[in-house]
């Protein structure tokens, strides 16, 4: 369930007093993860496209079955973006007469946009590592999709009660329990390492040094929008295996910090707040829709039901009245035959005497 409208109000006093004296809401550069945080380096050279990863991802999340199975690779044909019963998808580029794959799936960046835009704190990066998202918080504004600069988060728009945004977890439940992401669990070539993003990076770093032939100098996620947990190294350039290669190493929360700042409240906060409102209504609308379908099916049938009970009743009632008149069409003419007789009678004896 979403933040009922008393809930958010009441949310929006306490935001705007703690704020209106302050910053603009965007301002805040507030996430600050553990020097031991974990994060997933993808040797994007070591990949060979199983898709098995993807597989492990929909078991571990329980996500509906695609309508092709994880071992057809024509899916590849494409590329394709996560949605929201897809966290990671595995993309297939040709790049100077080579097939390149490359895993897609959220990044979890050290300081998020998503959770930068999302004005409820529905998203909030673990001091662990994962950006974790809250959905009794969400009250469905989407300013988190539009916010993440790698087009991650996904939306469930074909459930009306109660959509959720979707994305990778960096299996932060299984890291609980001390097990490891399911994709990189099952990688068979090791395509994906898990460990502390400073190891992760060290080992990146190594294998560069130690074969740039195969490598290009660039560890990806190292400092792109302020870094992420997820990094990667290629051997060719990113940009040619579609991944931004203009986003900069300023986080989005950075980014706004500055000029942004001086925005005054009225004009910074109270938009988001009101879309977040519109939001709240948008989703009791939908709510109050199919409630309203719903009552109308039920007066269809009830009215239905009348109706026929109502042609029963006159079918009987002018079956009556059609009997009614029979008998009164026969009484009248036994009457009228009873008359003729009785008047042919005295006819017949005057005659006789
Ligand atoms: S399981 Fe490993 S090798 Fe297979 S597609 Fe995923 S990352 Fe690549
Ligand atoms: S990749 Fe996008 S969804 Fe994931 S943490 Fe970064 S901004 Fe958020
Ligand atoms: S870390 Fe977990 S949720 Fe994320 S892509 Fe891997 S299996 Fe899926």
């Amino acid at each position: 369930m979403g933040l009922t409208r008393r809930d958010f109000l009441y949310g929006i006093g306490g935001v705007t007093s703690s704020f209106v004296t302050r910053k603009a809401f965007g301002a805040t550069k507030s996430f600050s993860p553990h020097e031991n945080s974990v994060g997933v380096l993808h040797d994007i050279t070591r990949c060979i496209g199983c898709r098995k990863c993807e597989d492990a991802c929909h078991q571990v999340n329980h996500l509906p079955d695609p309508k092709l199975s994880f071992s057809d690779l024509s899916v590849l044909n494409t590329v394709r973006r996560t949605h929201s019963d897809v966290y990671t998808v595995v993309n297939r580029f040709e790049v100077n007469g080579q097939s390149v794959f490359v895993k897609k799936q959220c990044n979890h960046c050290l300081e998020p946009a998503c959770a930068s835009a999302c004005f409820v704190k529905a998203f909030k990066k673990e001091i662990t590592g994962p950006v974790i998202y809250k959905e009794s918080l969400c009250v469905g504004c989407r300013y988190c999709m539009i916010a993440c600069p790698f087009n991650i988060p996904a939306y469930e728009y074909h459930n009306p009660f109660s959509p959720k945004v979707t994305k990778c977890t960096l299996c932060s439940d299984r890291l609980n329990q001390g097990l490891l992401p399911g994709c990189v669990d099952i990688c068979p070539k090791e395509a994906l390492v898990f460990g502390t993003r400073q190891h992760l990076i060290n080992i990146a770093r190594q294998r560069i040094d130690e074969h740039p032939e195969r490598y290009i100098d660039h560890i990806y996620g190292e400092h792109e929008m302020g870094g992420t947990s997820w990094l990667y190294i290629s051997g060719v350039k990113f940009s040619d295996i579609g991944m931004r290669e203009d986003l900069g190493t300023i986080s989005a929360p950075a980014l706004t910090a500055g000029p942004l700042s001086a925005v005054p409240i009225v004009v910074g906060l109270w938009p988001v707040l009101l879309t977040g409102m519109y939001a709240i209504s948008k989703r009791k609308e939908k709510i109050a829709e199919a409630e309203k379908a719903e009552a109308v099916k039920k007066a269809q049938r009830i009215m239905q039901e009348q109706m026929e009970t109502k042609i029963a009743e006159v079918k009987s009632k002018s079956e009556k009245e059609k009997e009614a008149a029979i008998q009164k069409a026969v009484k009248q003419a036994v009457a009228g035959a009873e008359k003729k007789f009785q008047s042919e009678k005295s006819e017949i004896e005057e005659a006789k005497s």
